[in-house]
């Protein structure tokens, strides 16, 4: 009765005051200590707490009478207790805490452990229910540590789907329950920011509702509606975001890039191959979008080796013979100077001005490619006398001025971090009132539905197949007892002329260790394995000049063997290598597995890619299957996801995506819905003018996807 009158106060009370910006310290029985243990977990005030969701449930719904009670099963009953006593025990000087539980079917004893105070709480006579697992004794049957519950009206502990929270030292989820049962009354106070049409249409639960199924569901498949709530309306908000960011790149001017049909035509006609249909489209769709008056915002998308950077060559080529700058981005310096090369022979018939920019190199080429000073370059850039600068993110240093620039794209942009992709944007929007085009390129295969929803505010070209005739590349997992035969084979592949890579295991923890691993293999494979032919070492701790010289001897064949650690990853063409061999496969992720792939087979000889691996666990073989039996990139994320699913494989620093909804990105129907949802909203309402609890939450959750 006590405690009924006194929650009774706190309704009224917090009816008048409870604000879901209330700091948690500010409520009853969150003690200093618990206020800083919350902060660990990241909860602060009352609304974090409520959206603090379960991260399972365990289903003590079930109540079984004792009688019916079997060793080795969880189970829930219901009973009275007859005896409560705490016992110590001599050998291991423990508190025991024992009750006798009684129903119409029988008794049983409980026991815990080393938790005396639970005498304060359990009293003879009173009923209770305990959840737990049923141990044999030489008594009978017994349970072990059960979760206990005064009987009530409403449980929170046992006998029904029970919330298990992620928990932190201090915050047990039996205290999380208890916190979060009492703030459960407030969330009719709540008004839902998702516009009632659409949760009709979409058939998902009101917001309230949804905060209390998550918690304390009536069912399985209630909790799973609840769950489809928040996932679909955080998908829904990330949609609204991206929808009102385009609409903002929108208003922006850009110069209009008119289309040369003659110029395209004569740059196809030098070209040794011919483009692929996706190849074309996607540089159709580049072209078109190079004449609108706002700024394009185009991501392409092609599996390693589908040829985006002919595709690139295009929309270059437009922009500089119309008399603008255009400026291309790579992540690496290695794969800045092989673009450098690449668009030279690619462009060579079109007397153009094309610069290289790292932070170790300056080059122009024009006619001839001679190296000169920075000072030089960055003079002629701003003179808008260099018509295509190539370059690292040395193209986003402060002294880098155009004085045209109409085009930027940007190569492997998953490899630049947010921030530097913000700093580009910073930079392009110091110049003037024009906007640069910006395109960005990248090989992570993403599921088309799933780039909607990460790139919602771009536009998207896909390269999905691959130029003709590439060859297949035989791919292998390899025993440990298998290793000599391997070795022997690259022996021959050497003496037929070829090449092969090596890489070293994934080593999370330091690069240091990677460094000393890869060295160790380098010293090993020379000495040991492979004494006669030509090793280099290529890691992340050589300096720009070190890895550039290695790659260009690899490249030029003096080097045999390049034993390497993932710096080898990104886009490098090296024709003659025939064989990827990956130590410690299991430890790489599926699409940073099939880049390395990529990396052979780039020339006309069969080339062979083998996984080498020690672990027979029967997730990461599950992985390395896959990689057996796909090759296309796209279906490979798909199989990723399916495997590891959307958090793991698309890290959420990189995509700024939150939990709940990276949940969602796993069903790709909910995303249509979510994204239709959101058109449909913005072309009734573009200013939300009419959702003002729509719009708030909308500035909440960037300020946090920012904040992140
Ligand atoms: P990625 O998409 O991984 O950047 P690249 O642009 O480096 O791929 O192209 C890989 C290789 O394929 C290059 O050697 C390129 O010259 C070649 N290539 C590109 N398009 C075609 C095509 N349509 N037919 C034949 N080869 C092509
Ligand atoms: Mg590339």
């Amino acid at each position: 009765m006590r405690i009924e009158n006194f929650e009774l106060c706190l309704i009224l009370c917090v009816l008048i005051f409870m604000n879901l910006d209330l700091p948690l310290k500010n409520l009853s029985y969150v003690t200093p200590v618990y206020a800083k243990r919350l902060k660990k977990l990241g909860l602060f005030n009352v609304r974090d707490l409520l959206f603090y969701f379960p991260r399972r449930y365990d289903d003590f719904s079930a109540i079984i009478p004792i009688g019916k009670l079997k060793a080795g099963e969880t189970s829930t009953i219901q009973g009275k207790i007859l005896d409560v006593q705490n016992r110590k025990t001599f050998r291991r000087r423990m508190v025991l805490t024992e009750a006798l539980i009684e129903d119409e079917s029988g008794t049983v004893k409980a026991i815990w452990f080393n938790q005396p105070f639970l005498m304060r709480n359990l009293k003879v006579g009173q009923k209770v229910y305990l959840s737990g697992k049923v141990t044999y004794s030489e008594e009978g049957l017994q349970m072990s540590n059960p979760v206990y519950e005064i009987a009530k009206r409403y449980l929170i502990h046992t006998g029904r789907l029970v919330p298990v929270y992620h928990e932190t030292e201090g915050i047990s989820s039996r205290w999380l329950r208890w916190q979060i049962k009492r703030l459960l009354n407030f969330t009719n106070q709540i008004k839902d920011f998702l516009p009632y049409e659409i949760r009709k249409k979409e058939k998902l639960m009101d917001l309230s509702r949804a905060i209390k199924e998550i918690h304390f569901p009536q069912s399985i498949s209630l909790a799973e509606d609840a769950r489809r709530r928040f996932s679909f309306s955080e998908l829904f908000l990330i949609q609204l975001l991206k929808l009102r960011l385009k609409k903002k790149w929108r208003l922006q001017k850009a110069y209009s890039i008119g289309f040369d049909e003659e110029l395209i035509k004569k740059f196809t006609r030098s070209l040794p191959f011919k483009l692929t249909d996706a190849q074309r489209k996607s540089a159709w769709e580049i072209l078109k979008d190079l004449e609108k008056t706002w700024p394009m915002n185009r991501l392409l998308e092609g599996d390693v080796g589908s040829g985006k950077t002919v595709v690139a060559g295009i929309a270059l080529l437009q922009a500089a013979s119309k008399g603008y700058q255009a400026a291309l981005m790579a992540p690496t310096e290695m794969l800045a100077r092989q673009h450098f090369f690449e668009i030279i022979n690619l462009l060579k018939d079109f007397n153009l001005k094309i610069g290289l920019l790292t932070g170790n190199e300056a080059r122009i080429f024009k006619k001839k490619n001679n190296s000169v000073s920075r000072e030089k370059i960055l003079k002629k850039n701003q003179d808008g006398d260099i018509d295509i600068l190539i370059g690292t993110h040395a193209l986003i240093q402060e002294k880098v001025a155009f004085k045209k620039l109409a085009l930027a794209i940007i190569d492997e942009q998953h490899r630049f971090g947010v921030f530097q992709r913000a700093a580009l944007q910073k930079k392009y929007e110091s110049f003037s009132a024009v906007a640069p085009h910006l395109l960005t390129m990248t090989a992570t295969p993403i599921p088309r539905t799933l780039a909607l929803a990460i790139y919602g505010d771009l536009d998207i070209s896909f390269i999905n197949e691959m130029p003709k005739g590439r060859q297949k590349i035989i791919t292998k997992v390899i025993s440990p007892n298998e290793r000599e035969n391997t070795y022997q084979f690259i022996k021959n592949e050497v003496k037929k002329g070829r090449q092969a890579f090596v890489i070293c295991p994934l080593i999370e923890e330091s690069e240091s260790l990677q460094v000393k691993s890869a060295v160790q293999e380098y010293e090993r494979l020379s000495k040991e394995i492979f004494p006669d032919l030509r090793i280099g070492l290529l890691h992340g701790r050589l300096k720009p000049s070190e890895k550039e010289k290695r790659m260009k001897d690899f490249i030029a064949q003096k080097i045999d063997i390049l034993v390497s650690t993932s710096v080898v990853e990104v886009g490098i063409d090296i024709p003659n290598a025939t064989v990827m061999m990956i130590e410690g496969s299991e430890r790489f992720g599926l699409a940073q597995l099939h880049q390395f792939r990529g990396r052979v087979g780039r020339g006309p000889y069969q080339s062979y890619c083998f996984l080498l691996t020690d672990s027979q666990a029967g997730k990461t073989n599950q992985r390395l299957k896959a990689l057996l039996k796909i090759n296309d990139g796209a279906k490979l994320a798909e199989k990723d996801l399916e495997i590891r699913g959307p958090g793991e494989c698309f890290g959420r620093h990189q995509s700024g995506i939150p939990d709940l909804a990276m949940t969602g990105l796993s069903d790709i129907s909910l995303i249509k819905k979510a994204r239709e949802a959101a058109i449909g909203l913005i072309d009734k309402d573009q200013s939300l003018k009419n959702y003002p609890e729509l719009l708030e939450k909308l500035k909440e959750f960037s300020r946090k996807l920012h904040l992140e």
